[in-house]
């Protein structure tokens, strides 16, 4: 990870309360965390959060990735939670599993000798541990919504002794997968004040109102500098075998599963093929070329500009011209043969204070061509290893776990009696490999019904699977509200 150096900071939207920490004036046992992790100074966006939370102010703080935010909160954490008393008195939201164990390894770190403790808590594995962590009373939760939730509600957990609350990767958090269950998680929390602090690298205007609702009176920290636009977007580059980018695509796309994406190809075939590709994965897809007339293209384009279209796979007929709001997503499926066409098409992402990512696929031969626009633009190209059919597998049973668990959640005592039924079959299933498919089969087919297809089809009751097939292609999508961040880590 990069360190950050001191910024710029966007001083019309600054405000700041407290003059900034340096490691000299640090509490004792502060001092003591960074000598446990061998820091020798603070990063600057632990410089100037320190005080805020030693003060119990809520803060705002909009932050790279790799900048220190972790060590910003979990070291006063450290001096300003209660050694000597029990239960959660900071509880840390994040979007994932690896990002849970990420601030954990941080609070073990930089909190050994000080006693003080952190349990990482999510979904996809047993309740026990977690549980005798709260019995335990272990001070720091860090945890995803989801099983947060499922503790809250099976009173497991409480929030009666919270201090501090902290949202990593805020963006996510507010963004339309999560919010809901914050919500829901709020309505446990205490009626006392206790101060809270959102980390992202972004703050478009939508998560700051939605952060709002969490907050008292918050000030607001930039750390990132005017360029953040340029900054904010990540160029991975996948170098691939020609024949396998169509697989490899899809793949990328079932890691990352960017609410929407602009696809770029350098031809009108490639372009039917990709589109063909990804409709018969079963993603909602479309394509736009010059083989279509204006009003086709029309309303193609109204289409992705309104949210009703994932993925749209063009030419660079799209490049100039398509005002896509806040596009997380954009795809080379190979690079352009004209430097500059990289620049027109790197920059439907990335824009309005969003951040974005820009993923091109290369074939050995491409390789060339690639890096001559990476030198000529000075582009900081990271190179990435295509996700396994293995990585894929077990990101999409940690996303369903999440989901089947929220659902779970949903159930009412006499349809969880009525479950019940099932048990002796799903045990006898599991035990023959010819079970196992059908059981795949099903979860397959869950999966697909819950990622590919508009959000509201969900909420509506259950169909049979002609009616669903039947519905797919005529249901209209309420406008998708495009997260920023990717997922990048995690
Ligand atoms: P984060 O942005 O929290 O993921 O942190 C990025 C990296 O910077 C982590 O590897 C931290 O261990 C490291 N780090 C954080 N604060 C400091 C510091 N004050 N001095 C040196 N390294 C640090």
């Amino acid at each position: 990870m990069t360190q950050e150096q001191p910024e710029a900071t966007n001083s019309s939207e600054q405000t700041k309360s407290f003059p900034d920490a340096t490691f000299d004036t640090l509490p004792v046992r502060m001092q003591q965390a960074c000598n446990n992790a061998g820091w020798v100074q603070l990063m600057p966006v632990q410089a100037k959060t320190i005080p805020y939370v030693l003060n119990g102010k809520d803060l705002m703080v909009q932050s790279r990735t790799g900048s220190g935010k972790t060590g910003a909160y979990v070291l006063p954490l450290l001096e300003h939670l209660d050694p000597s008393q029990k239960g959660c008195q900071a509880l840390v939201l994040v979007p994932t599993r690896e990002l849970a164990r990420q601030v954990t390894t941080q609070v073990e770190l930089l909190g050994k000798d000080i006693g003080v403790e952190s349990a990482a808590v999510y979904g996809g594995v047993g309740y026990g541990p977690q549980r005798d962590a709260f019995k335990r009373g272990v001070p720091i939760i860090v945890g995803t919504p989801g099983r947060i939730l499922d503790h809250l509600l099976k009173r497991s957990l409480t929030l009666d002794q919270l201090k501090v609350l902290v949202f990593d990767e805020a963006d996510r958090m507010l963004s339309m997968g999560f919010f809901p269950d914050m919500k829901e998680i709020q309505k446990f929390m205490p009626r006392k004040r206790f101060s809270v602090y959102m980390f992202s690298a972004t703050f478009p205007p939508r998560v700051k109102s939605l952060a709002r609702l969490f907050m008292h009176d918050p000030d607001f920290l930039s750390l990132s500098s005017d360029n953040i636009l340029v900054a904010e977007t990540e160029h991975h580059v996948y170098t691939v075998p020609g024949f396998e980018k169509d697989r490899i695509l899809v793949r990328i796309i079932e890691m990352d599963n960017p609410e929407g994406a602009l696809i770029f190809c350098n031809t009108r075939d490639k372009v039917h093929y990709v589109a063909t590709v990804l409709k018969r994965f079963g993603y909602d897809a479309d394509e736009l070329s010059s083989d279509l007339s204006q009003h086709q293209r029309e309303l193609v384009m109204n289409r992705i500009q309104t949210g009703h279209l994932r993925f749209l796979v063009a030419t660079d007929v799209a490049e100039r011209g398509i005002d896509i709001p806040d596009l997380p997503y954009v795809i080379q499926y190979e690079p352009p043969d004209d430097a500059e066409v990289y620049v027109h098409r790197a920059g439907r992402t990335g824009r309005a204070g969003a951040a974005g990512t820009v993923v091109t696929l290369v074939a050995d031969l491409e390789k060339l061509t690639m890096g001559k626009i990476a030198r000529k633009f000075g582009i900081p190209i990271q190179d990435k290893l295509p996700p396994s059919e293995e990585d894929v597998a077990r990101v999409v049973a940690q996303r369903l776990t999440g989901r089947l668990e929220a659902k779970a959640r949903e159930r009412d005592n006499l349809k969880v009696e009525r479950m019940q039924r099932f048990i002796p079959l799903a045990n006898e299933l599991m035990e023959s490999n010819e079970g196992q498919e059908l059981v795949a089969m099903v979860l397959d087919d869950i999966y697909q019904r819950w990622l590919h297809i508009p959000l509201e089809a969900e909420q509506t009751p259950p169909e049979s699977e002609p009616q669903q097939q039947q519905k797919r292609s005529s249901i209209k999508r309420p406008p998708r509200k495009r997260s920023s961040s990717t997922r990048r880590r995690r």
